[in-house]
């Protein structure tokens, strides 16, 4: 068996960035800190800062009167920021940066009076955020659509122009598709330059592609809640080949690779590299040899934590050191 890994594969900054958030904000206040959803969709991920001391909730009811709240990397709706504030709880963002400059898009469409289409997952926490990014009162001029055929149908009040946004992890030629669809109906629809799906979905699905090329199987590490861990099967499945998706190398199953000469790696941006080198210790178990890596994007992407976090916690540490 020759086993080929994808590269670029999983974490990407946005996540990164926001694990080192709820990290450092525990190093700074001490347990509990709590983090409003899943900090970003891996299990492993989420039980790490569990045991150190995170606590996760659904909603901010959950979160006691004048605690430390972090918001997740998929971002929150502008009454979740209010709410937090009338609480005064101590809200940190771990927004992904690239999630935050959807919130302002749809912001700026909003206030010029312009309808939206967010062309994303209906529910997915990302799009629940960046709907309520657009201005209150007025949301009845915003709407998600999943595919063309909502896309050709939804209705909308275009009266003072029409624009598009997009999740950031979602597939490429899909999107682009319903994007097709909008520009058919509206002459006059604006929109970002192509669309919002961030760099690392985009590298992560064209190394997969590049996998299913070589290999007779795929199999992604990443959490059936994560939509960019699905888009990376559905492109894998695109491309002709079977794709399994496993939270761990727990959930691999021998049969999956009778008849298989090459199996592919790759991992959704929210797996940790520790998983993926569990799942090759497992393969190396059963197939002694060589692991190849097929070299995609090289990515050097850094998103700052939020600066006041820092700034405190530099003097946290420094103050630590003088005692
Ligand atoms: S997948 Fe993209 S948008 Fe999401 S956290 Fe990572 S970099 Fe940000």
């Amino acid at each position: 068996m020759k086993i080929v890994l994808a590269n670029p594969r999983g974490f990407c900054a946005g996540v990164e960035r926001a694990i080192k958030v709820v990290e450092m904000a525990l190093e700074l206040f001490g347990a509990p800190v709590y983090v409003r959803h899943e900090i970003v969709h891996n299990r492993y991920v989420v039980e790490r800062l569990r045991a150190r001391g995170a606590v996760f909730v659904d909603t901010l009811d959950e979160v006691p009167d004048g605690a430390h709240v972090i918001f997740s990397a998929h971002g929150v709706a502008r009454e979740v920021y209010d709410d937090a504030e009338r609480r005064g709880l101590d809200a940190l963002d771990a927004t992904c940066p690239l999630v935050t400059k959807v919130h302002l898009e749809v912001e700026q469409h909003g206030l010029a009076g312009r309808a939206v289409f967010v062309i994303g997952h209906l529910g997915h926490p990302e799009v629940v955020g960046t709907l309520g990014h657009y201005p209150r009162g007025a949301r009845e001029r915003i709407a998600v659509v999943e595919n063309e055929a909502q896309a050709a149908a939804m209705p909308i009040d275009a009266a003072r122009g029409v624009a598009y946004v997009t999740q950031t992890t979602l597939a490429h030629a899909d999107t682009e598709r319903v994007i097709n669809v909008l520009r058919g109906r509206f002459a006059d629809l604006r929109g970002p330059h192509g669309d919002d799906i961030c760099y690392a979905t985009q590298n992560r699905q064209l190394a997969v592609q590049r996998l299913a090329q070589l290999c007779d199987t795929v199999i992604v590490l990443g959490a059936r809640n994560s939509s960019n861990s699905l888009r990376l099967c559905e492109v894998a499945s695109a491309g002709g080949v079977a794709a399994h998706l496993v939270d761990d190398d727990a959930g691999v199953e021998g049969r999956w690779f009778d008849g298989v000469n090459t199996v592919g790696v790759t991992a959704g941006a929210s797996v940790p590299e520790v998983l993926v080198q569990r799942l090759l210790a497992r393969f190396r178990q059963w197939w002694p040899g060589l692991v190849e890596e097929e070299l995609g994007e090289a990515e050097n992407q850094y998103f700052r934590p939020p600066r006041a976090l820092a700034d405190a916690l530099d003097a946290r540490r420094a103050a630590m050191q003088k005692t």
